[in-house]
């Protein structure tokens, strides 16, 4: 399996379909834990992102990454925006100069997007954001790299995004919530989770 433009095109117009159909369900998980926003922040930003990668012409995947990175880091706003923002433009540096992007290279690209939303965030393992499903995502396609399986990698980052509930914040507004935290679905690793499900869809196609 190998991911060409218009897949990559598919997995944004995808990934926006579930964050339009689920916006109310985000921006509630972000309500106790947060100011009620990731929703509306998330669908503002995917839909400026589909809307770009519908108009231009792109000669590599990685122009479709770069181009959806801009669009989230300018219109989604918050913390979530510049994180999405560096993970997407990590990505299309990872990538750059490809034709399609086969196993190794999704690995390559979204190591690079968690280092960067890392290193952005200041965030590790464990402390209840994105890092917890992108984490746990990359780990699972290293390991499997030649035979990934769509079903898995949405279980795997389902189940990721379902241990943030545990999880007490440490970073990023919910942790002013301190230990009320605890109990509540992290709504980036939600997010997350729809942008990876989405990417299984692209990947069985
Ligand atoms: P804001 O908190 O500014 O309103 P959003 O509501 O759009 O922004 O996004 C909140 C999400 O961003 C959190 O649920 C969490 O997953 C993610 N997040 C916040 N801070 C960090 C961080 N430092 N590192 C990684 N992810 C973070
Ligand atoms: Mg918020
Ligand atoms: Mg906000």
């Amino acid at each position: 399996m190998e991911l060409e433009i218009h897949d990559l095109i598919k997995w944004f117009e995808i990934t926006n379909e579930r964050i339009q159909q689920h916006k109310d369900y985000l921006t509630g998980l972000d309500q106790p834990i947060g100011d009620g926003d990731h929703g509306i922040n998330m669908a503002r930003g995917y839909q400026e992102a589909v809307t770009k990668l519908s108009q231009a012409e792109y000669q590599e995947p990685s122009e479709v990454l770069r181009d959806a990175s801009m669009a989230l880091l300018s219109k989604v706003g918050g913390a979530s925006g510049p994180l999405y923002g560096t993970a997407f433009l990590k990505m299309s540096l990872a990538v750059k100069g490809l034709e399609t992007i086969n196993a190794a290279s999704l690995v390559n690209g979204l190591s690079a997007a968690l280092l960067g939303i890392k290193q952005r965030g200041k965030a590790e393992a464990g402390e209840k954001t994105l890092v917890d499903v992108w984490g746990p995502v990359v780990d699972y396609i290293s390991s499997e790299e030649s035979n990934l399986r769509a079903e898995d990698l949405t279980s795997q980052a389902r189940m990721a995004m379902e241990r943030t509930k545990e999880m007490m914040a440490t970073k990023g507004r919910a942790s002013y919530f301190k230990e009320k935290s605890i109990g509540h679905i992290d709504p980036g690793s939600a997010s997350s989770y729809y942008v990876f499900a989405s990417l299984a869809e692209v990947w069985k196609e």
